[in-house]
């Protein structure tokens, strides 16, 4: 009989989980490791969670766990292992305004936001739990050919600061319904929402099924240049994406790489302006910008490209920025004092190259990483502003007088992660849409994401995709068989 899966269920009343402690887990068991160190808040640049430092005797003990894991959680039942990750999506909702909470201590984002970020997870693990992964069947006179989709082996799944939890469910909801044990690596500047995560997991399943490590900036690289990993699932920016690339085809190892991205929004001529406006302005500056799928670039139709931006800029002023907690609050604090230089480069450009601000462009003094979200109406079009990904509540402003050159300045980027075109005629809008080299696509809207279909990069945005189909393939073999009549 094949082993049964872990599904003890989870009682909807007080949180059992501690909130104050934060370990590693390795072979379903707390794992302390020999050192720590702390998240910062970065609302107060105060310390948060003490988190352990993973060494790579750690690294070694985990992936002992995950290969033996992987001989039986891959033997059981393709519809028991759903089951078990439909049990964590209950238990993750259960204890949502705990891990809520801590998301916004320790990643920034207003609590609203939060709660959203773990409904996406919960939602995002209940949709890997939905899809099953049939085996393929043709007949011919002389043989009947079958395709089964069979587990890799042990997977990695390395996650940025941005979506720490939702991110990380992605990721384990995949791995974990097709059989793969999953070690997962949160960001060092949100480890403790990753950790809570995994430990929260190990009532659903066997020990080495799902761990959890965090550590500094080598834990990354031992994990993916270690033997045991038969694929890594990498959500970062493009540079680190290169690199975990590089290192993984030494054992050829399956990738699927997440990257970075600089979505185009064009703006037709024909659309509601307020309306638009004020859905564009939301899309750029949620979670302050910091998400692959922001918009990082608005082409307006130069017909009504003033009118637009004014209405963009009144719009823009109605959006608060402060501490998570704080009512009403839209845009938090930038995650982390790297991502906070980096942005205020960008308004330093602003500055010397004498670019023409619309709206923001002076950011707040004192503790924490505020940025101001600020409209930028024109500039170069080789400016790094229009060419990279700030990463944070800054955008450009810019035009085009016909729909091909609107396709060809929005497609004039690297990256290919996502676009939108914005017309009240929507044939129209479909028609340019399919023009847009992106792996996803919106009309009238942006950032909307569904597990039941792939999210993946073109060009140097990523390479394979999650979710869907596609997301459950990615973490399995393909086996053909022929069988001869
Ligand atoms: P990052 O590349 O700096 O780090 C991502 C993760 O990789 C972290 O856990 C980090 O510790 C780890 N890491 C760093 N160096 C490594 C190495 N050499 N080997 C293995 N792991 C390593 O990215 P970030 O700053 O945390 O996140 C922001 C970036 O992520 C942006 O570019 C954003 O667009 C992108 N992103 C993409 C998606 C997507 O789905 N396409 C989603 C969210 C964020």
């Amino acid at each position: 009989m094949a082993p049964s899966a872990t599904s003890n269920g989870h009682s909807n009343g007080t949180s059992k989980l501690s909130w104050d402690s934060f370990h590693n887990t390795i072979d379903g068991k707390p794992d302390n490791a020999k050192s720590s160190r702390h998240g910062i808040n970065p609302a107060t640049e105060e310390n948060s969670s003490t988190v352990p430092v993973a060494s790579q005797e750690d690294v070694d003990r985990a992936m002992v766990a995950a290969k033996k894991a992987f001989k039986t959680w891959s033997a059981v039942p393709y519809a028991e292992r759903q089951k078990a990750v439909r049990a964590f999506a209950d238990a993750l909702e259960a204890e949502k305004e705990g891990f809520a909470k801590l998301l916004t201590k320790e990643q920034g984002k207003p609590i609203m936001f939060a709660q959203m970020e773990i409904d996406a997870a919960v939602s995002w693990l209940r949709g890997a739990a939905s899809h099953d992964l049939p085996e393929e069947r043709f007949e011919d006179d002389e043989k009947i050919l079958l395709v089964r989709y069979t587990p890799l082996g042990v997977a990695v799944g390395i996650v940025p600061w941005n979506f720490p939890i939702l991110l990380a469910c992605g990721k384990i909801g995949m791995s974990l319904v097709t059989g793969n044990p999953i070690i997962i690596k949160p960001s060092p500047f949100t480890p403790a929402g990753g950790l809570k995560l995994v430990e929260l997991g190990q009532q659903f399943f066997p020990p080495g099924v799902l761990q959890g490590l965090s550590g500094d900036d080598n834990l990354g690289i031992w994990l993916v240049e270690h033997e045991t990993p038969a694929k890594i699932s990498f959500t970062g920016s493009t540079a680190t994406g290169k690199k975990v690339m590089a290192s993984a085809s030494k054992t050829l190892k399956r990738v699927t790489l997440e990257l970075g991205g600089k979505d185009p929004a064009i703006i037709l001529d024909d659309v509601n302006i307020e309306e638009v406006a004020a859905k564009i302005a939301t899309y750029a500056f949620l979670n302050s910008g910091q998400i692959c799928i922001a918009i990082k670039r608005i082409y307006v139709h130069e017909k009504i490209i003033d009118e637009f931006r004014d209405a963009m800029v009144r719009y823009t002023k109605t959006l608060k920025l402060g501490e998570g907690n704080e009512e009403g609050v839209f845009l938090g604090p930038i995650q982390n004092k790297m991502q906070y230089d980096r942005v205020q480069g960008f308004f330093d450009d602003a500055k010397k190259e004498k670019m023409n601000i619309a709206v923001g462009g002076v950011n707040p003094s004192g503790k924490g990483y505020y940025i101001t979200p600020t409209i930028v109406d024109r500039p170069a079009e080789d400016s790094r502003l229009v060419l990279e990904e700030p990463f944070g509540p800054i955008v450009p402003l810019l035009s085009f007088s016909t729909d091909d050159e609107a396709i060809e300045k929005a497609n004039n980027t690297h990256y290919g992660l996502g676009g939108s075109i914005w017309s009240s005629n929507l044939e129209r809008a479909n028609k340019l849409a399919m023009k847009i080299e992106a792996g996803t696509v919106w009309v009238n809207t942006h950032t909307d994401l569904d597990p039941r279909v792939p999210f993946g990069g073109h060009k140097h945005s990523g390479m394979g995709a999650e979710n869907g189909t596609a997301g459950l393939k990615s973490y399995c073999n393909s086996q053909t068989l022929f069988l001869k009549k």
